[in-house]
């Protein structure tokens, strides 16, 4: 069926209800004539998919689900999950209490699937997946304890301190990465702060100028940055900074203990102030509780501005760092903080990150659904490996994903 005709016929089924509903008359019958137009929509998908494949505005006038369940299909008188009451007026606030982001985050797993991908649908096309790569520009030795971190000079692991790969090397990277669909060129250096380091600084300056040139969005992670470095690498054409929470205020004392949250804090607010774009999320699987993971979206959604990107990861445990010994976490911990972080910054790119190695294909698709419109591509993730190539590709078209393109518009 055309789109038109369905929307007509949608629209003649609400009104059929509405009519129903005033007269007091059959709504149950009303409420299966919706029923059997929403199917009729599902069966017209096919004829409906290409139109549907350009991004969706925020203030797009999409209509809002069919979120209540027939009375005659309820098993029981219990009230909706928060989920459901959060998404159903789905708008882009500031005020969230942290025990409204814990209600959310505690919902029955599939109220919350089902409400963050409303949610997902009504601000981002769902298909679209933005296919990043991350690139280590300078490995190894770093000054910051960070547990899970193989980079740290503090830790005994197989990750040996580098120089800076000569630039040759990061433009062929990011040239490759482009070939093979990426759109976000990231690049990170294993540093504390990159103050005091006028050189390197600068040859990141140009890697950034260039690899914008070739039409791509750029993120760096580079540590600490003086207002000063973020003005310049804003004029220099980075799309976005990462820099991430990790976890909790009050948990961060026990993954790093070389800086503080405030440090963090104060960098995003640099970042921010220069125009860049925030990317900033965190780690599950850190021997953290829900609270903590809680904690930290609440301190990410009642930013002045939500970030741009939320990565969210899972813990890769790495030989001879201190987390060496850190269970997995069960892909549903991972599930619930895509879905949640999608219900309170709905406008943000939820990244699948780090811990997307351990996943199968169903897995994946469930992070999608919850939200997640973001993965990283290639051999590598800084230092741990990442996904097959290929299997992506055909997790692309089995799912029928497609890419998102380069969001080359400035702050
Ligand atoms: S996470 Fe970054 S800051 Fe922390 S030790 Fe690793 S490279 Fe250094």
């Amino acid at each position: 069926m055309p789109r038109p005709a369905l929307a007509r016929a949608v629209t003649a089924a609400v009104a059929s209800t509405t009519a129903a509903t005033t007269r007091r008359a059959a709504p149950a019958a009303a409420a299966t004539a919706v029923r059997r137009a929403l199917l009729h929509t599902t069966r017209a998908a096919p004829q409906a998919t290409e139109a549907t494949t350009a991004p969706t505005s925020a203030a797009a006038p999409i209509p809002p689900p069919p979120s209540m369940i027939p009375n005659e299909v309820r098993q029981d008188n219990r009230a909706p999950s928060a989920a459901a009451r959060f998404a159903q007026s789905a708008s882009v606030r500031y005020d969230w209490t942290r025990d409204e982001i814990q209600a959310i985050y505690d919902s029955p797993v599939m109220d919350l699937l089902y409400y963050s991908s409303t949610v997902h649908r009504q601000f981002h096309d769902p298909r679209a997946v933005q296919q990043c790569t991350l690139l280590s520009i300078k490995t190894g030795g770093c000054s910051e304890d960070c547990s899970y971190c193989p980079q740290s000079s503090k830790h005994a692991t197989s990750v040996k301190a580098s120089k800076m790969l000569p630039e040759d090397e990061v433009l062929a990277a990011a040239k490759r990465a482009k070939e093979a669909g990426s759109t976000r060129f990231c690049m990170g250096a294993a540093w504390r702060t990159a103050a005091g380091r006028k050189t390197d600084f600068k040859k990141v300056l140009n890697h950034i100028t260039e690899i914008r040139g070739m039409g791509m969005e750029v993120c760096c992670t580079l540590g600490m940055l003086t207002a000063d470095q973020a003005q310049q690498l804003k004029e220099a054409g980075l799309s976005a900074y990462n820099h991430n929470l990790d976890t909790s205020r009050e948990y961060y004392g026990n993954i790093i203990t070389t800086r503080t949250y405030d440090d963090r804090l104060d960098t995003i607010g640099k970042v921010r102030d220069a125009g860049i774009k925030v990317c900033s999320g965190g780690i599950i699987g850190l021997g953290e509780s829900a609270a903590d993971r809680v904690g930290m979206l609440h301190t990410l959604a009642t930013l002045p501005e939500h970030p741009e990107s939320v990565p969210v990861n899972a813990l890769v445990a790495v030989p001879g760092t201190p987390l060496e010994n850190q269970e997995p976490v069960p892909v549903w911990d991972l599930i619930r903080m895509i879905a949640t972080a999608r219900i309170v910054m709905p406008r943000a790119m939820v990244r699948l990150s780090a811990g997307r190695v351990r996943l199968g294909m169903p897995e994946q698709a469930l992070c999608f659904m919850a939200g997640a419109n973001s993965i990283f591509t290639g051999d590598k993730l800084l230092t741990t490996g990442n996904n097959d190539w290929t299997a992506d590709q055909q997790m692309f078209d089995t799912l029928g994903l497609i890419g998102l393109k380069p969001n080359l518009v400035e702050n």
